[in-house]
């Protein structure tokens, strides 16, 4: 059966009752695309930019991104791809940017905070953004916004640097769409005020699950409470979807939970439009699509967020009865 859902990894996954949810890809690079293209991915809901300075002495110029960036959009032929800008800091070092020593650099001086500071390396990570986006069907989103004022600063930059290539004669596209990662607990509170100033969400269960649980994603000790099938954490999402589709805006999930087979249920139920994932995982996330209704799904969703632990909605998960 793994390889039937392989098989049919490349048509729409649509539900029993007709509703279709698009599949993109989370990558890291060209490579990936290429990969992702051949799962069946529809397009990629998650560029991780920040690979591209990793392990090197100078950050990336604008050429060299620009490069990656075209790279894939041929990769993805007319398909969508969503450039998050880098999310530097955190767990994700850079030894030439001189970052400082943090206690809780999970809660530091990271993704949004540290490009609104450093706004050259910003600037030109955008420049190369915008001028990718004269031929791809390019998206830019960005990490860790927190706050309406980070989002209208980072849009502020985005617009000086779109005057900047139109003074240039340089072309891009001037409707390229700007969407924001909800994976700050704070996004999630404020998500109604966020999404009439953007034009999607993607929800990032990673990070929104450490930080809605109080708890370092990365230390052993404590990892295991971070878990995105918590309650809490589908509490968050649903109130992320719902702000969105009050606004009118699409709302997709590029976390490690939309690579969880077993999660795929709730994830639509809840009223995802559509998810992003690791290659690997996307011939069985649509398999699982096609399988069930989405009026079942929405059932199973809302019993997920009256459960009291992750392990229960794991258990509801387990035995529910479809029809
Ligand atoms: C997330 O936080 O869920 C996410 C997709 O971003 P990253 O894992 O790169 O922090
Ligand atoms: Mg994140």
């Amino acid at each position: 059966s793994e390889q039937r859902a392989f098989r049919n990894a490349h048509k729409n996954a649509i539900t029993t009752d007709g509703r279709r949810i698009v599949v993109y890809a989370n990558i890291g690079g060209v490579a990936d695309a290429k990969v992702a293209i051949s799962m069946g991915a529809e397009g990629v809901g998650l560029l991780r930019t920040e690979f591209l300075y990793l392990e090197r002495k100078t950050p990336p110029s604008e050429e060299e991104q620009l490069k990656v960036y075209q790279g894939i959009t041929q990769v993805l032929e007319s398909r969508p791809l969503i450039i998050r800008t880098f999310d530097i800091g955190g767990d994700k070092p850079v030894p030439y940017l001189n970052l400082p020593s943090e206690n809780n650099p999970f809660l530091g001086w990271r993704g949004i905070r540290f490009c609104l500071d450093r706004t050259e390396l910003f600037k030109t990570q955008l420049r190369a953004i915008l001028r990718a986006s004269a031929e791809g069907n390019i998206k830019v989103m960005f990490p860790m916004i927190a706050t309406v004022g980070e989002l209208k600063a980072a849009k502020a930059i985005l617009l000086e640097v779109q005057q900047e290539l139109q003074q240039k004669e340089i072309p891009f596209n001037d409707k390229i769409k700007v969407g924001i990662m909800i994976e700050v607990p704070s996004a999630v509170a404020i998500a109604d005020q966020l999404a009439p100033i953007v034009d999607f969400f993607s929800i990032g269960t990673n990070d929104l699950s450490q930080y809605v649980m109080a708890c370092d994603r990365t230390n052993p000790q404590v990892a295991s409470l971070a878990d995105a099938l918590h309650p809490a954490v589908l509490r968050m999402v649903q109130q992320a979807v719902k702000a969105a589709h009050k606004a009118g805006i699409a709302v997709s999930l590029c976390g490690e939970l939309g690579s969880d087979p077993i999660a795929t249920p709730i994830l639509i139920g809840l009223g995802l439009d559509d998810v992003s994932l690791n290659p690997q995982a996307i011939p069985r996330c649509k398999k699982a699509i096609t399988q069930l209704s989405f009026i079942e799904a929405e059932t199973i969703a809302s019993e997920a967020l009256k459960q009291e632990s992750a392990a229960k909605v794991r258990e509801l998960l387990r035995t529910f009865k479809y029809s």
